[in-house]
Formats: C-alpha cells, structure tokens, sequence
C-alpha cells in the first residue's frame, strides 16, 4: 500500500490525538477528516474516559459529516485514524456516506497487543470495517507507524491495570 507523504501527515495528526486522550485519561485514538480539497474540516479523539464508551472519534466524525457536509463532500472525505473503525464506527462511517478510510493499526493488531499485555477483553468484535461497510475503500494498516500507536496503547493498559 502506498500512501503520500500527505496521508502520513494526516496519520501522524492522529497519534498526536491520540496521546492527548491518553493523557487526559481517554483511550489512544485520535481521528481526522480530511475534504477533497485536502483540508482539515474536523478532528477528534476518544472521550470515554468520563463512562459513555460510545464516545468514539470516528462516531463524533460521522455525525460532524451528516451536519456540515453535503452528500458529495461526504463521498470524496476521507478519515484517516490511527485504529480502525470499531463495527460501531465503521456502521455510522457507511449509513452518512463517508469516503476512505485511512487506518494505521488494524482492529486485529490492537486486540492482539492488548490481550498480550494482559488487558480483557473488548465487548465489541474486532471486525475488519469490510466486514462492517463493504462499500467503504479501507487502506491501512501503516506499519512505519506502528511502534507509536502501539506504546501508546501498551501506557494505557499500563494505567487502567493500576
Ligand atoms: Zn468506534
């Protein structure tokens, strides 16, 4: 998979998301929806910290997208993340019509990081966002990438195991 050097700069915006949640007592994913144009319209990171574990990026995007996009800006966006869409997100991606979708780790490269640190496990199936949205154009993961989305995981495992 190829991606431009401006996907990756997209990508590495999403690790910066995620850590800022990781510090703010969230979990690591941080999320980015970018326009046909190449603009930034809206970002996000993970808020479940406070007890509403729908609080996903990729959820809040989804919803920005319905309000402030039309259905052919919708189309061309693409989001970038640093974990792929859960079923939940990859659901609302598909039912506005969001665009590509961009992921560094994979559903099943973060559930094997975790289950390796000891960590329980997710309530929600790990499905690939195929599996979820078939129509939806998936690249990822990004394997130069990996080693900062996965310490950042290992730190939250790390925290939440206290
Ligand atoms: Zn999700």
């Amino acid at each position: 998979m190829e991606l431009s050097d401006t996907d990756l700069a997209h990508a590495r915006r999403c690790i910066e998301l995620a850590r800022e949640a990781l510090e703010d007592g969230d979990e690591p994913f941080g999320s980015v929806l970018v326009d046909s144009a190449g603009a930034v319209r809206f970002e996000d990171r993970n808020r479940v910290g406070g007890g509403d574990h729908t609080r996903h990026p990729e959820f809040e995007i989804a919803r920005w997208a319905a309000t402030h996009l039309s259905r052919p800006e919708r189309e061309r966006a693409t989001v970038y993340t640093s974990g792929e869409h859960c079923p939940m997100c990859s659901a609302a991606h598909a039912w506005v019509g969001l665009g590509r979708i961009v992921f560094i780790a994979s559903s099943a490269q973060l559930t094997e990081w975790r289950s390796g640190w000891g960590a329980p496990a997710s309530p929600v199936a790990p499905l690939p966002v195929q599996s979820v949205a078939p129509g939806t154009p998936v690249e990822g993961p990004v394997p130069e990438l990996h080693e900062a989305v996965r310490e950042l995981h290992r730190r939250h495992v790390e925290v939440s195991n206290r």
